[in-house]
């Protein structure tokens, strides 16, 4: 355990604080849980006692060693309660980095030994597998076969133009396996020149930097970096907006990379994907991290906009100030019971749009918005722009 988990930048912005709870009004785990301490202010609350406890000088003034095991354990549980939504340090008037925050956290709950087993698990899965799932690597590009007349290599090419980034969870999870079918086919379809890595490719490393495991997250990068550069390609491109999130802000730079959404707009644009119309009714659920992450909120709203006969409404909170689905931060593992009245919220408020379907880009908002549809028999479609523009493609 160690205070060097946090930066200087860190250390000084939690003094500013000025507890207006703005945080906690805007916070899913929050609203769903009804507990306060899951909220910001409770967590950097404990956080400054963890910190001044370590300190020798604050030891001996207030005459204690610090948490027992047990305030240890009660704490470290409502740290990772947390979607890591970014919806928290959104709101703050004072711009406190909470996010940046609540990864050093999770990073030093794990050096002080206090974090939940689980973690232990996604921890021997990326190191044995290289991937979440602990699946074999060999098989990340499975779904291929299921892609309308895929081409013989299987969009596994020596060289390639674009490298299309699959993910962990649209690589192996039934559901969302529909996207890279989906957008396989129409970048095949709009002749862009893209390969897959296959077996090269391993987890972006974003399961780790949520569960505190930043020490194991370089060679993953230097690892799919290279795969990349192999291919000669100039760019690459996520359907993932956490392996995007990933790219952008944690992998050294050197390529071009793109969100899906920005890719299916520049190729509508330019006339490559052509589309029929669709009689439905749909909104747009901004996932945490291409929206508030990333700032892409226009690419999908504008592909969306783009297909005849779509009738668009938005959801009363979207952009910057969208709801999490419930699926972020390895919440889904720690507590699926608050993942899932996350979603119920999120679902209530899709239903009050009177909406016939959901689009999202995530495979992760789709997965955990599906689950909770499904389960509760509610009527409503949930899909990701690439299965949406798939459904619209004129035959
Ligand atoms: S990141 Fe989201 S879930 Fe976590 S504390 Fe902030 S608002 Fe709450
Ligand atoms: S919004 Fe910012 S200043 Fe207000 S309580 Fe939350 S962290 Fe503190």
């Amino acid at each position: 355990m160690s205070n060097k988990d946090y930066t200087v930048r860190q250390l000084l912005e939690m003094e500013a604080c000025t507890n207006c709870r703005f945080c906690a009004d805007v916070c899913p785990a929050v609203s769903a849980s009804k507990e306060g301490k899951l909220s910001a202010p409770y967590r950097m609350k404990g956080l400054k006692q963890i910190l001044k406890g370590r300190t020798g000088l604050f030891r001996r003034l207030l005459g204690r060693k610090g948490l027992s095991e047990e305030e240890w354990k009660a704490y470290s549980d409502t740290v990772f309660r947390c979607t890591l939504c970014g919806n928290c340090q959104e709101v703050c008037p004072v711009g406190i980095h909470l996010k940046d925050l609540w990864l050093s956290l999770r990073n030093d709950l794990l050096h002080s030994r206090f974090y939940p087993e689980k973690i232990n698990m996604i921890r021997d899965n990326l190191g044995e597998s290289h991937n979440v799932f602990a699946e074999d690597n060999e098989e990340r590009a499975d779904w291929v076969e299921d892609v309308k007349d895929s081409p013989e290599h299987g969009f596994i090419k020596e060289r390639a133009e674009v490298v299309y980034f699959t993910g962990c969870v649209a690589s192996y999870f039934p559901l969302a396996q529909k996207i890279p079918v989906a957008l396989a086919e129409i970048l095949d379809r709009s002749n862009v020149d893209f390969t897959l890595l296959g077996e090269e490719e391993w987890c972006c490393g974003f399961p780790m930097l949520g569960a505190g495991l930043r020490d194991m997250f370089l060679p993953f990068a230097e690892h799919n970096l290279q795969a990349v550069r192999e291919k000669g390609a100039k760019k690459a491109v996520f359907a993932c907006p956490s392996c995007y999130q990933m790219w952008r802000e944690h992998y050294p730079r050197g390529i071009e990379i793109a969100h899906a959404s920005e890719v299916l707009m520049d190729l509508v644009k330019q006339n490559r994907v052509p589309l029929k119309p669709l009689d439905i009714t749909v909104t747009y659920h901004d996932p945490c991290d291409l929206g508030r992450g990333a700032r892409v909120f226009d690419a999908p709203r504008d592909v969306i906009r783009s297909i005849p006969g779509i009738k668009f409404v938005e959801l009363p909170r979207n952009r910057e100030n969208c709801q999490c689905c419930g699926g972020g931060g390895n919440l889904e593992m720690m507590d699926a019971r608050l993942s899932s009245e996350i979603a119920k919220m999120k679902i209530d408020e899709i239903l009050s749009t009177g909406a016939q379907a959901v689009v999202t880009s995530c495979q992760q908002c789709v997965r955990t918005m599906t689950t909770y549809t499904k389960r509760n028999k509610i009527p409503l479609e949930v899909m990701d722009i690439t299965q949406l523009v798939r459904k619209a493609l004129k035959k």
